[in-house]
């Protein structure tokens, strides 16, 4: 969990008043049934589609502008990211608001029972900077799929793609059911202060603990998908050349700024020192001998974060990496090894492109050392052994679990994404983010017709009572 410096929460009255004329067009405009058509949620999931097509190079150049992402990564990790949720939202939609029949038992038939999806109402997304398109849209395309009216909160971090988003979904979404409220804290708790149907906040646990508590108030259900240090269990035994590249592309791309990143390595027996050599190998065959000067290489999102990762510099001996350049919020993709696991490194959730090493005996250490912290968002593990795999599935919780390879579950649709404790709760992702943003009702049909029920009906004969 990144902590939060930014001032705490004030009431602004202009922002309250604007929040709550916001929400309550939202409020009215769903009231009249325009977004439960799947006519209608498959227009705007559409013409959502068709923007990203035909705007690609505003919002590649947005995120450049924000975070110094290089074109591939804005179009693979966000841009692209999205248009397939909706593909894929579009292929099956249909299947996954179909009502479903339910068994009837014996006693009550004749009925008929089935459950129906219904949309909640009007929903807030609230999202962060380091994935400022991705977060804010994959939420936003369930949130319409489900039938929903959407506020959609960007990041004041991420300036120039909250901008983007700002000035293009009121000119490509239905106005009045969907709309984009720029700004930090203030417009962010007027937005809280209004009633939604649900809240859905990306970001930093301490931020998640205020949007639940303001939730609470008016008894809107949460989905909070935070963060927290996913560790890497890597296992003597492994093939350490593919480990600790496939280790530096999770780590290093958006320079280390993803919430499933490998925050930290957890070497077990003789691996640490060969990992070192493999993964300093690994950052120079993707970034360079200079990586300050590889295209492919972010940036960090601001001063204050900035600050914050090179205070961690000193934290353990420096195996590659290290350099900082202050004025290009540039700081190199970093091996630290000889972590002391109580260092401050290893206490907070990095959220930048150092990767700590801590050595371990064994597994046991290694799960030991897990399950004494923080349930993480991710566990990821390098080890060609099925007994090991499945003491880690067994022993530990996380989010999600990968073997081989890390970060790349968040591309398999029909998983949903999400955390545990303190890594979250709630998921979504394609028919998730249906359950998320929907009620499913349930509906019990009777015929009048026949009274079988009469058996049910006082007086409560013996016989009755033992019906
Ligand atoms: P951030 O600073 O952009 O904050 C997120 C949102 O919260 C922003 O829209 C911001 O305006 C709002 N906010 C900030 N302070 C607030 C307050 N006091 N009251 C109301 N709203 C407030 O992003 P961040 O929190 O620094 O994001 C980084 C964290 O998010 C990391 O912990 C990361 O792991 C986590 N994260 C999780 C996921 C996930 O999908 N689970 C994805 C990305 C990031």
């Amino acid at each position: 969990m990144s902590a939060d410096t930014r001032p705490a929460a004030t009431t602004d009255t202009a922002a309250t008043t604007d929040a709550a004329a916001t929400v309550s067009r939202l409020h009215a405009a769903f009231a009249t049934g325009r977004t439960k058509p799947l006519a209608w949620r498959k227009a705007q999931l559409r013409a959502l589609r068709r923007l990203l097509v035909e705007q690609e190079a505003a919002f590649t150049a947005a995120l450049r502008a924000d975070l110094g992402k290089s074109a591939a990564e804005a179009y693979t990790t966000e841009i692209g990211f999205t248009i397939t949720e909706i593909d894929h939202t579009l292929r099956h939609l249909d299947r996954w608001v179909r009502p479903r029949r339910i068994p009837v038992p014996l006693a009550l038939q004749p009925a008929r029972a089935r459950t129906v999806r219904e949309p909640l109402g009007t929903v807030l997304i609230i999202s962060p900077w380091n994935y400022p398109l991705q977060l804010a849209l994959a939420p936003l395309v369930g949130a319409l799929a489900a039938g929903n009216c959407a506020v959609v909160k960007p990041s004041e971090l991420a300036p120039a793609t909250s901008a983007a988003l700002a000035h293009w979904l009121p000119r490509t979404l239905d106005r009045q059911a969907a709309a984009v409220v720029e700004g930090g804290v203030p417009e962010t708790t007027a937005l809280l202060e209004q009633r939604f149907d649900h809240v859905f906040y990306t970001g930093n646990g301490t931020v998640g603990r205020i949007v639940m508590t303001a939730a609470a108030r008016h008894l809107t259900p949460v989905t909070l998908e935070l963060g927290g240090k996913s560790p890497v269990v890597v296992e003597p035994g492994t093939d350490l050349a593919t480990a600790a590249r496939r280790i530096a592309w999770g780590k290093f791309m958006n320079a280390g700024q993803t919430c499933v990143a490998p925050d930290y390595v957890l070497a077990i027996g003789d691996t640490a020192t060969a990992l070192e050599r493999q993964l300093t190998a690994a950052i120079r065959e993707m970034y360079g001998t200079d990586p300050a000067k590889s295209p492919d290489y972010g940036r960090i999102v601001n001063e204050r974060h900035f600050e914050r990762l090179t205070a961690l510099l000193s934290d353990g001996r420096i195996v590659t990496g290290g350099d900082h350049d202050r004025a290009d919020r540039y700081l190199a993709p970093t091996v630290l090894a000889d972590v002391d696991p109580e260092a401050p490194v290893m206490r907070e959730e990095i959220f930048g492109p150092v990767l700590p090493i801590v050595r371990v005996p064994d597994l046991d250490a290694a799960i030991a050392f897990i399950t004494a912290r923080d349930k993480p968002l991710a566990l990821y593990a390098f080890t060609s052994s099925p007994a090991t795999k499945r003491r880690l599935a067994a022993e530990t919780s996380s989010g999600a679990l990968a073997f081989g390879v890390p970060n790349a579950h968040i591309a398999v649709p029909g998983f949903p994404f999400g955390g545990v404790g303190e890594s979250g709760l709630g998921g979504y992702h394609g028919a998730h983010s249906i359950d998320t943003f929907s009620h499913t009702k349930s509906v019990l049909d009777k015929p009048l017709l026949a009274d079988p029920l009469r058996l049910a009906y006082p007086p409560f004969t013996a016989v009755k009572s033992r019906l």
